[in-house]
């Protein structure tokens, strides 16, 4: 099989709301172009793009999937994106290597938050796009009230291409504005002269050669128009609108057509640089150079690093140097995949997507390419998660393939982070909420047979203490044979926060001698690093031997450690000890209309609020010390409180005092939980 010709690539992202019709319009499209001879429904779960069992379970994606077909001699990649917030950074890494976007929109419930993202992702990323007005064949499905909708919210640049015929169940097809048909049903007539007076406006001003004939009157040429038309989707001026239905597979084949004539193959879409900022142009026989968007664990073939060539040609059978790891990497048969089923590639071109099995260092956002020709991309930024949650083995057995599964799954998914946590000693998993983690938690079993429970971290309290004490204690047994002793009396002083522990000795004619100091430390220290009042580590003191008692034979490390044990026990109770909390500081951009419940909400968290500040686009940045404890679940909390909209930072800041209410309800629940597995 020849290599792809770099002018009749597409690469094309499908966002949308979830829900909106994206996996069911790859599946359509796979259809209308011969791919496959058979429509799966999202419904019966058995689409190309969501093939694996968490999505079929959901009927909805989980992550993006490569979808090549081939329509008027062009290959369309189409790269099926989640809908859903959790899988953002699927999405982010699919845009990363999309020359194009298709934003998916329901004709019944109109433009939802996840086409308004999708539209601000493209926006970022300076992506063409077109907008697919689906589900014309479904009750509500209005037309003319979703594209006022879109004009109201992204502008009058996004035009209507096409009109549909007929709505609800008597949808039967469009009507190309552009190359109008001799036979324009008489009902949609006047619409189709309307649409087309805009287009022709729309697109001539994007022209200075058209807007002077448009200007003057004259006659401007399907041709012409089409040529300026093209020109205008890929700088961005004009967003073709269009409208279908994927489960009827109506419309599919117009969509397709308007992604050959109007989005960029890989040599029109913008210029592509190096990390170092040097041109890649996409020749076939220049130094490879292939980027590394997705890597997808998989327990049979090891790893499947999914990349786009940006220029050179990648070959199977071959070597390649990874640049960010310097390492040279062994290639095997490389293929592309569709959905779960994968053709052999021997050859990938400069502007196709491929991929590959088993590369041993490769990660997500490498770039791979010669080793005399070291070459690398900036990799995408992707969306770091804050939802934190626990994971622990369900058995021994699964205990033991825990840390390589989740190791090796975390790689996949580059939004997913992985803590050990040493002060709860729990391993923490962070994701962009509960959806993410859960349905992590999910493949994680399935491709490596590791069966994993979430729940929510403990918060890593301290203790400390307020007030100066002195405390005695005298350890000593006589057992016949060699007896036990040991006395010491210490001085318990609190220090200022992030001090930490400070052991000092003032024993004056040596009435502990000075061979004992350590073991003392050592008791003291031991106790303290196991809690005293609710079993959290006692930090920000400083104790002082200042005196004690010894025995010439009987004394010994161990007993002066045991006398120091429990002589600080006892000290840290008498010096007013206190419970410490881990404060966060969180940056939260919501909408302005919302602000006021969310400050509400934070002031119901005991967070103390720092700043609020309007960042214009209707956003307001809310910054507040806020309680770990308080904002365990704050992800979940966040988006129901600003319907998806609100987004946050959280980041370590200092600890602090808990109330006293609030810590005799830490305290009893640390009881509760050393009784519990005492029994
Ligand atoms: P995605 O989450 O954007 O991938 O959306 P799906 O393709 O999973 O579709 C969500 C639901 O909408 C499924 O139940 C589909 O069967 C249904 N659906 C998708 N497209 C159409 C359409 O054109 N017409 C109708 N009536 N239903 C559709």
């Amino acid at each position: 099989m020849p290599i792809a010709d770099v002018n009749k690539l597409r690469n094309v992202a499908l966002l949308s709301h979830s829900g909106a019709g994206k996996t069911s319009l790859g599946e359509a499209l796979l259809f209308q172009t011969k791919t496959i001879t058979r429509m799966g429904r999202v419904d019966d779960g058995n689409t190309v793009s969501d093939y694996e069992p968490e999505e079929a379970k959901r009927t909805s994606s989980v992550q993006t999937s490569l979808l090549p077909c081939n329509w008027e001699g062009c290959k369309i990649n189409l790269l099926d994106t989640p809908g859903y917030d959790d899988f953002a950074g699927e999405v982010v890494s699919a845009l990363r290597v999309a020359d194009a976007a298709v934003i998916v929109v329901a004709a019944p419930s109109g433009v939802e938050l996840g086409a308004e993202k999708g539209w601000t992702r493209c926006e970022d990323a300076g992506l063409p796009r077109i907008f697919f007005v689906n589900k014309m064949d479904r009750e509500n499905a209005d037309f003319g009230r979703t594209l006022a909708q879109i004009q109201e919210l992204f502008g009058r640049k996004c035009i209507p291409f096409q009109i549909p015929i007929g709505s609800e169940q008597s949808f039967t097809g469009v009507v190309d504005v552009l190359n109008l048909p001799a036979d324009i049903p008489a009902e949609v007539a006047d619409e189709v002269a309307s649409a087309r007076e805009q287009l022709v406006e729309a697109v001539a001003e994007t022209d200075d050669e058209l807007i002077n004939k448009f200007l003057e009157g004259a006659e401007i040429s399907d041709a012409e128009l089409r040529a300026a038309a093209k020109k205008a989707v890929v700088s961005g001026e004009v967003v073709p609108v269009l409208a279908g239905s994927a489960l009827a597979n109506v419309g599919s084949s117009e969509l397709l057509d308007a992604i050959v004539s109007f989005l960029p193959s890989p040599e029109e879409a913008g210029d592509v640089t190096t990390s170092d900022g040097s041109p890649v142009e996409p020749d076939a026989d220049e130094p490879l150079a292939a980027f590394v968007f997705k890597t997808s664990a998989d327990p049979f073939v090891g790893k499947l690093s999914f990349f786009r060539v940006y220029r050179g040609t990648f070959r199977s059978n071959s070597e390649v140097w990874n640049a960010e790891r310097e390492q040279l990497e062994r290639v095997g048969q490389v293929y592309f995949p569709c959905g779960k089923t994968q053709e052999n590639a021997p050859e990938v071109g400069p502007g196709d997507i491929a991929a590959i099995g088993k590369l041993s260092a490769t990660l997500t956002g490498d770039t791979l390419c010669q080793r005399e020709n070291p070459t690398s991309f900036e990799p995408a930024e992707m969306p770091v998660g804050y939802y934190t949650m626990a994971v622990s083995p369900k058995t021994k057995a699964d205990l033991d393939k825990m840390s390589t599964a989740l190791a090796r799954f975390v790689e996949e998914d580059p939004s997913l982070k992985l803590v050990r946590e040493s002060s709860t000693n729990e391993i923490l998993l962070a994701g962009l909420g509960d959806t993410h983690l859960e349905v992590a938690v999910e493949r994680v079993k399935r491709k490596f047979g590791a069966e994993l429970m979430l729940s929510l971290p403990k918060v890593a309290y301290k203790e400390t203490i307020t007030t100066t004490a002195r405390t005695e204690y005298k350890h000593k047994k006589q057992t016949g044979g060699h007896g036990q002793y040991g006395h010491v009396l210490l001085r318990l002083e609190p220090l200022d926060r992030t001090e930490g522990f400070q052991f000092g000795t003032e024993v004056v004619g040596g009435s502990v001698p000075r061979e004992y100091f350590p073991a003392v430390e050592k008791g003291v220290v031991k106790t303290l690093s196991e809690g005293v009042v609710a079993g959290y580590p006692v930090v920000d003191m400083k104790v002082v031997l200042y005196d004690g008692s010894f025995h010439d034979v009987d004394s010994s490390g161990i007993s002066f450690e045991i006398a120091a044990g429990h002589a600080i026990r006892k000290g840290v109770h008498d010096a007013n000890p206190q419970l410490l909390e881990p404060v966060v500081d969180l940056k939260v951009l919501v909408p302005d209309a919302v602000t006021g419940d969310v400050m509400g909400d934070m002031n119901g968290r005991r967070g103390r609020i720092s700043g609020m500040t309007p960042q214009g686009g209707g956003m307001t940045l809310i910054e507040a010390e806020v309680p770990q404890a308080e904002v365990l679940r704050y992800a979940t909390d966040l988006r129901s409180l600003t319907q998806g909209r609100g987004s946050y930072t959280q980041e370590f800041s200092h600890y602090e005092g808990v109330p006293m209410n609030i810590a005799q309800r830490v305290i009893d629940n640390a009881k509760k939980v050393r009784e519990a597995e005492r029994v």
